[in-house]
């Protein structure tokens, strides 16, 4: 560090993808504990486009997710949002959301964020191992799920112990289908919201 000429430091930038259908606190905790623990300068999140194919579950339009997922960030000057995702449409693979941030971030280290669950899946994804050369990926601890290396490449990963949250978007919906409150689940603002675009009550 400091050495004279050496290149300087590249930006280090955290990527965390997600339905967001509703963001929950869960989300921002393992962003906001992987950004200290691998000091990035940024962690941006991704809502994933549309699914064109509803066949068994149906996911909240992309512009409420969206819109959920900037109010659950905005008070955090390390947190953004991208339309990336939302905007190519079509539905969202991994590659093309990492090569978008890579072109669109020269410079940039990219850091994946993603749960112990959608970790297990991950080489069930296609084209694995590029997306290996395009960002380091951080498997972060989810209860109910197992944190286990599933054989992923040398160095490619890493997991990451973060503050346990038995949270999930399916159970905010179920809560507010049902009338149970989600309060302190997910943050004020996403409470209002959904009661306001009245999202989640079924039928
Ligand atoms: P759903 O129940 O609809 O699948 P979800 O709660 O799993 O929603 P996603 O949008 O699917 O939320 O998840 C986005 C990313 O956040 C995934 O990598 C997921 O593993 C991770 N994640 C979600 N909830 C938690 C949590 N409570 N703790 C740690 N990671 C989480
Ligand atoms: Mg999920």
């Amino acid at each position: 560090p400091g050495r004279e000429g050496a290149a300087p430091a590249k930006r280090r930038l955290g990527v965390m993808g997600g339905t967001f259908d509703p963001i929950h606190h869960g989300h921002l905790v393992a962003a906001s504990e992987v950004a200290a623990q691998f000091h990035l300068d940024e962690v941006v999140f991704v809502p994933t486009g549309q699914p064109w194919q509803k066949s068994h579950k149906s996911v909240s339009p992309a512009e409420d997710r969206y819109l959920m997922t900037v109010i659950a960030t905005a008070e955090n000057p390390q947190f953004s949002v991208s339309r990336i995702d939302i905007d190519r449409g079509g539905p969202t693979y991994t590659t093309d959301t990492l090569r978008e941030l890579h072109a669109l971030n020269p410079d940039t280290d990219l850091f994946f964020i993603t749960g112990a669950d959608a970790l297990g899946q991950i080489l069930t994804w296609r084209y694995t191992e590029e997306l290996f050369s395009l960002a380091h990926f951080i498997g972060v601890t989810r209860p109910g799920h197992p944190l286990a290396d599933p054989g992923l490449p040398e160095g490619g990963v890493s997991l990451v112990e973060v503050p346990a949250l038995a949270i999930s978007s399916t159970d905010c919906r179920d809560r507010v289908a049902k009338g149970d409150p989600i309060w302190y689940m997910v943050p004020d603002g996403v409470v209002r919201y959904i009661a306001k675009r009245r999202l989640y009550r079924g039928e």
